[in-house]
């Protein structure tokens, strides 16, 4: 009988609970991803510092480098760095930025990524891309999974909490991402990961039904579990597929047209999400998808991010071109500014405003 399974790129690691950072040495030994205990951990300045000064005495082998943004030219500098000593792997111990730019480094050098995420405010940490800052804007780069995830929910809940907020709608958006690619199966006949889809899907459920909240240890569990899954669902897919639709497309168009107002990714994202899901005529689910939202303090109204409705519609109008070639609910309706503007009316309706 043949065997047809498949290998799915995944951590040998997932260690999340509260101060599972004060194993973190035990735990890379134990694993054998650092035998010798010679890591090259990059953190903030800011922040990591503090981090930094907990941690280093448990952590006697390694080397700190500080990473000062999240841009190409310091991720390219990271792995100058590192590469100049002998490791066993690199350790992001940070937020988005800097893990970024430790993937990039770790991939650059072809040591392993440990990802140790001090907030919760995307599903990147856990992801085959490092979004980086380059000379053309804002680049996406494929980049190995990490090879260890660990989040310490004490650290998390030392973040500021706009940072749970934005992974709670980045997360809930996965339901609309998915929603689109089912779509662009029934129209363009695109192939879709079923594994994948729902992977991301069950994360994002599991989010948009918990009826806890961003103080308790219980609901930061299971989102941290559903941001690590959906970045596992994008290695299994190959692609952004599982979490980026039409929401984040209207995000990109919020951060291109509006560089210096854009709001937190997962703040666009949860309200794209839940006026794409009104657009493709769910309108039970992104009314129930809004209530959730504005539950956890996210916004489900351009206003409440500081945008006019009519800033909203450009955004939506121009959100297809951020992202050529993906086919969500926003291509297929091919809607004019007036369309727009009309369904966003019903839409502002039907949540109430
Ligand atoms: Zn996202």
């Amino acid at each position: 009988m043949p065997v047809l399974t498949r290998l799915i790129p995944s951590p040998l690691v997932v260690d999340i609970r509260p101060g599972a950072l004060d194993d973190l040495g035990c735990v890379l030994a134990d694993e054998r991803i650092s035998h010798s205990g010679r890591l090259a951990i990059a953190v903030s300045g800011g922040s990591g510092a503090r981090l930094r000064e907990r941690i280093a005495p448990s952590l006697p082998g390694a080397t700190w480098y500080e990473v000062g943004g999240g841009t190409i030219d310091d991720a390219v500098r990271l792995a100058g760095d590192i590469k100049a000593g002998r490791y066993d792997a690199v350790v992001g111990l940070g937020g988005g930025k800097i893990i970024d730019c430790a993937k990039f480094a770790a991939a650059r050098v072809g040591l392993p990524l440990v990802a140790v995420a001090t907030n919760l405010a995307h599903d990147g940490l856990c992801s085959p891309v490092a979004t980086l800052d380059n000379d053309a804007g804002r680049g996406s780069y494929g980049v190995p999974n990490p090879i260890a995830v660990v989040i310490d929910l004490n650290v998390i809940r030392e973040a500021p909490v706009r940072f749970v907020r934005s992974g709670i709608g980045d997360v809930i958006s996965n339901i609309s991402a998915v929603a689109d690619w089912e779509l662009a199966h029934r129209v363009k006949g695109e192939k879709v990961d079923g594994l994948a889809a729902a992977m991301a899907r069950q994360a994002g459920e599991a989010v948009l039904r918990h009826p806890g909240g961003v103080g308790d240890d219980a609901f930061l569990q299971v989102l941290a579990e559903a941001l690590v899954l959906t970045g596992i669902a994008m290695s299994v897919s190959g692609d952004s597929r599982p979490s980026s639709g039409a929401c984040h497309e209207i995000n990109h168009a919020f951060d291109l047209l509006f560089p210096k107002r854009a709001a937190a990714h997962g703040e666009q994202c949860g309200l794209g999400a839940a006026f794409a899901m009104y657009l493709r005529g769910a309108h039970e689910e992104s009314a129930y998808m809004a209530e959730v939202l504005r539950r956890h303090g996210l916004p489900v109204l351009p206003r409440e991010i500081g945008f006019t409705p009519d800033e909203f519609v450009r955004a939506v109008e121009f959100a297809p071109e951020t992202r050529p070639g993906r086919y969500t609910i926003l291509e297929h309706l091919d809607l004019k500014t007036e369309q727009i503007k009309d369904v966003y009316a019903d839409y502002v309706k039907a949540i109430g405003s």
